[in-house]
């Protein structure tokens, strides 16, 4: 078939066949096709859609364009997926909490994209943490310890590896399509059959609207329903970042706090919801009620920062930073930002604060870019509070005094303070199954 047929067939609005996805998604992975042909097939995708039928046979012939896992982990192996936040550390928090309950978290999660805070170069925070671990020692963790995180190997899902860094630098990251079959198609390679997916919505979200968001959420659903893996997405609020700690040995610090117990708030909330999910859709726990119970008994002992620390220590950190979180890398100047107005936090341009984050060096603007650990900030307000003036706003942990300025202003831009208070989305906004949409869950 020739691949320019498939392009104008897609340009004109037209259904892909089954037989044209998959060669696309050899494709990708074979480097048969050259890059700009790729990039025009992904933005008519992106201006004209697929439907539920070839959104669900794009997702499979991207998992099937390299190895397929399905790792013996003593149980139902599960993961989440976030579609990308800012001070989003959930991972961090409810892998270590949902193992000590006795799931099998079988974790594979990405770097810093964009705005967006990445996993992986999160735990590279610690010193000593390897990332990239051979499968059957992985495999191994997750049957002993219960958790394992590491970064996405090369041989699962290359479609996807080149079409992402395509759609990248041609705008056509914004797809339903395009990022339901990106995120399922590494879930379905990697061997998880219980899926918890973690949709953002509001400022710092990948997708610009709400009903955007809730239509990726339905349609990521129906695709698992159609490969007969159990997804559960649940739509979470993006309006401010999760958690009040923005970089990447900030967020570590954050989810230790949080597992000691030191620090409640969003992250926890968030956190233990989605645990819940986990233990329900892995079948540990037969009721949410049950699974939240375990979850806060496993957070009270202790028993999850246990487990942090194991996992920790066999992924090769020093498991110290658990009960030292000094031992973590420091940035060498940290300042606070004040305010310069009273009134109400109205607004947060969420995607901005992570672009603040990103500049002091906390992410990457191109590839090539090495991260510093010990940069970012810690926000002390959230939306809807009264601030007066010179309160503080945020505390920077900056590179030098220039780079803290910086970050300095960026932030204050993206803080709206107005004389009235707003409303707010709820944090959990909704959770899709297969069973249909239940609107503003108990938490
Ligand atoms: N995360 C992914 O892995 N892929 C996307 O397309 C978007 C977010
Ligand atoms: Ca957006």
């Amino acid at each position: 078939m020739d691949f320019l047929d498939t392009i104008i067939q897609k340009k004109l609005g037209k259904a892909l066949s089954r037989e044209q996805i998959e060669d696309f998604a050899a494709a990708a992975a074979r480097a048969s096709v050259p890059d700009y042909q790729l990039s025009a097939l992904l933005m008519a995708i992106r201006l004209n859609g697929m439907d539920a039928r070839e959104t669900a046979d794009l997702t499979m012939a991207m998992a099937h364009s390299g190895e397929m896992l399905d790792p013996d982990v003593d149980g139902v192996p599960v993961d989440k997926h976030s579609t990308g936040g800012v001070g989003d550390t959930t991972t961090l928090v409810l892998a270590p909490l949902v193992a000590a309950c006795g799931g099998k978290v079988l974790k594979m999660s990405g770097r810093g994209l964009g705005h967006t805070g990445g996993t992986i170069d999160k735990l590279e925070s610690i010193p000593g943490f390897m990332t990239s671990l051979p499968k059957e020692r992985f495999v191994d963790i997750v049957r002993r310890i219960g958790c394992a995180v590491v970064g996405q190997s090369a041989e699962l899902a290359p479609a996807d590896k080149r079409l992402y860094a395509l759609r990248d630098v041609t705008g056509t990251v914004d797809s339903i399509p395009l990022i339901a079959a990106s995120i399922l198609s590494k879930k379905f390679a990697s061997g998880a059959h219980a899926i918890v997916l973690d949709v953002k919505y509001g400022s710092g979200a990948i997708m610009d609207t709400l009903e955007g968001s809730v239509e990726l959420a339905r349609t990521m659903v129906d695709i698992g329903t159609l490969a007969g893996r159990d997804v559960t997405a649940v739509l979470s609020n993006m309006e401010e970042p999760l958690g009040t700690h923005i970089g990447n040995a900030l967020e570590v610090k954050e989810a230790i706090d949080v597992l000691s117990g030191r620090t409640k708030g969003d992250l926890l909330t968030v956190s233990m919801f989605l645990g819940a999910h986990m233990l329900t859709a892995s079948h540990v726990c037969a009721d949410l009620t049950t699974a939240k119970d375990r979850l806060k008994a496993a957070l009270l002992s202790g028993a999850g920062l246990e487990r942090l620390k194991m996992m920790i220590s066999a992924q090769g950190g020093d498991p110290r930073v658990a009960d030292d979180t000094s031992l973590l890398p420091q940035a060498p100047v940290i300042t606070p930002l004040l305010a310069e107005t009273s009134g109400y936090v109205t607004y947060m341009d969420t995607q901005a604060l992570g672009y603040a984050a990103q500049a002091m060096g906390a992410g990457r603007r191109v590839k090539e870019d090495v991260i510093d650990p010990s940069v970012g900030f810690v926000l002390k307000v959230r939306l809807g509070d009264r601030i007066e003036k010179g309160s503080v706003l945020a505390e920077l942990h900056a590179r030098d005094a220039e780079s803290a300025r910086r970050a300095g202003d960026g932030i204050m831009k993206a803080l709206t303070i107005t004389d009235k208070p707003s409303e707010r989305q709820p944090l959990i906004y909704a959770v899709v199954t297969r069973n249909g949409i239940e609107y503003k869950p108990e938490l």
